[in-house]
């Protein structure tokens, strides 16, 4: 069997690796046309802020590859004849193929502002992407970010370490307000302004203003404010990429379209990754995933699929993890940004603004039914369990050290958690925590 994959992100790389492993004949050609070798996409920051070299974002040593038998291309997928089970590439090489995986991953939404292709104006998805805004932002004063999720404070992360004065154009009226509660946006609030990051919230992008040369001096906002920048980081999402997908005729709406066993609409090629779209998605998922932890669950899961074992992909818990400036999030179950009437939400904060927990349960039957933690680190099989099982919230408090990550380096808060639940909460009250160590499910 000849498995053809495309794009050696995490989603191609995972399925790679889980062919060999369940089928050691197997010949294995990943093409991507970004990079010769797999880098870790959200350790980009890094290579930025120079904490570490691009070598270090290779999960693998060079020499990996072959010693594995996986062969790599660098070029890119141009055509696809699915009839033919061919491939097409940009050498002018026609691969053919008996199972071919889509791993094409995202591209950037660029919108369509007046001025969006001056030069100092970019997405920041890429390796290329990178090294553009290495180069553009080398000494410059001012610059504006546009767009306020994860890759928003991301680059804003980014500049304010270079010295360079950052405006975040926000469309919410809070710092990520599709996605978090308020108290979770104060706290992002307070580390932005630690860092000294102007944000306009409830303002958009009206226009990018050109200087003399054809590149970026100022952007115009909706609020009718002109803002002097430099450089201009759009943020304003990531969408699946669908240039190969169009090109072979498969069937494609947001993203390419596979069933559950991650197969298109054509015979022996399959989807993966950003870059899929589940046709029917269960009950409270998402039909288009674009995270890290499910491109590798999406790979694993194809490899197997691929290599003889059917697997029905299921997505399970939500689970993410991010951090903004030194604050770190994690968020696990269901966390609405606005209340849920079935719910009760309790929430604590301490008092230095730095560490939040937040408990979502059912009113019935008090079932936890989601999680966020800033400033704290809990352990992901802990919560996994208790919100698979459905444990009650008094009985997760009375046990919550057993979730704490890693007690021995960090203050302890559950007796406050504790205090601050039972005040709230008097008929559901919970005993003294227990010690850590001793929760069992
Ligand atoms: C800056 C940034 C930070 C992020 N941080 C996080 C985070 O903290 N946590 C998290 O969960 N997720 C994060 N993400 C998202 C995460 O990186 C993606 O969900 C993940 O990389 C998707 O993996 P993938 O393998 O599906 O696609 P990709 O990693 O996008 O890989 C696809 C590859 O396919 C190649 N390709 C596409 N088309 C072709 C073609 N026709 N021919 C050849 N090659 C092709 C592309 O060039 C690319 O190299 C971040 C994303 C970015 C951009």
């Amino acid at each position: 069997m000849h498995l053809v994959i495309i794009g050696n992100g995490i989603t191609g790389v995972t399925c790679a690796l889980t062919v060999r492993r369940l089928q050691p004949a197997a010949r294995i050609t990943l093409v991507s046309a970004e990079s010769a070798h797999h880098f870790s996409r959200p350790a980009l920051m890094y290579v930025y802020l120079g904490h570490l070299r691009y070598q270090d974002i290779k999960p693998y040593e060079d020499w990996f590859w072959q010693e594995n038998r996986l062969e790599l291309v660098q070029a890119a997928a141009t055509g696809l004849d699915a009839a033919r089970q061919t491939v097409q590439l940009s050498t002018g090489a026609v691969l053919a193929y008996d199972k071919l995986l889509l791993a094409t991953g995202s591209v950037g939404r660029r919108g369509t502002w007046p001025g969006h292709d001056l030069a100092g104006v970019q997405t920041f998805v890429t390796l290329p992407d990178l090294e553009q805004m290495t180069r553009d932002t080398h000494g410059i004063r001012q610059a504006v970010v546009v767009g306020g999720g994860l890759i928003g404070v991301e680059l804003a992360e980014m500049l304010a370490a270079k010295g360079v004065a950052v405006t975040m154009l926000v469309r919410d009226d809070r710092y990520w307000g599709s996605v978090l509660p308020p108290e979770e946006a104060a706290l992002i609030q307070r580390q932005l302004d630690d860092h000294h990051i102007t944000v306009r919230y409830r303002t958009e992008l009206q226009a990018l203003l050109p200087d003399a040369h054809g590149r970026v001096r100022a952007v115009q906002t909706t609020a009718g404010e002109e803002l002097p920048a430099q450089w201009v980081g759009l943020a304003v999402g990531v969408v699946p990429n669908l240039a190969l997908a169009r090109a072979g005729g498969l069937e494609t709406d947001q993203g390419i379209l596979v069933d559950e066993l991650l197969q298109t609409s054509q015979p022996h090629v399959y989807a993966a990754g950003d870059c899929a779209q589940q046709r029917a998605p269960g009950p409270g998922e998402v039909a288009v995933e674009q995270l890290w932890y499910t491109g590798r669950h999406q790979g694993e899961t194809v490899g197997h699929t691929l290599a003889g074992q059917p697997r029905p992909y299921r997505r399970g818990l939500w689970f993410n993890s991010a951090k903004f400036f030194d604050l770190e999030y994690q968020t696990y179950g269901r966390v609405p940004a606005r209340p849920d009437a079935r719910e009760h939400s309790f929430c604590w904060q301490h008092p230095n603004g730095r560490h939040l927990l937040r408990l979502n349960f059912r009113r019935d039957s008090l079932a936890v039914t989601g999680l966020n933690v800033l400033g704290l680190r809990h352990r992901h099989d802990t919560w996994h369990q208790w919100l698979q099982a459905g444990t009650p919230a008094p009985q997760v408090l009375a046990n919550l050290g057993a979730a704490n990550f890693d007690p021995e380096f960090f203050r302890q808060h559950e007796a406050d958690i504790v205090r601050q639940f039972n005040a709230q909460f008097p008929e559901h009250a919970v005993p003294r925590p227990r010690r850590r160590g001793l929760f069992r499910v």
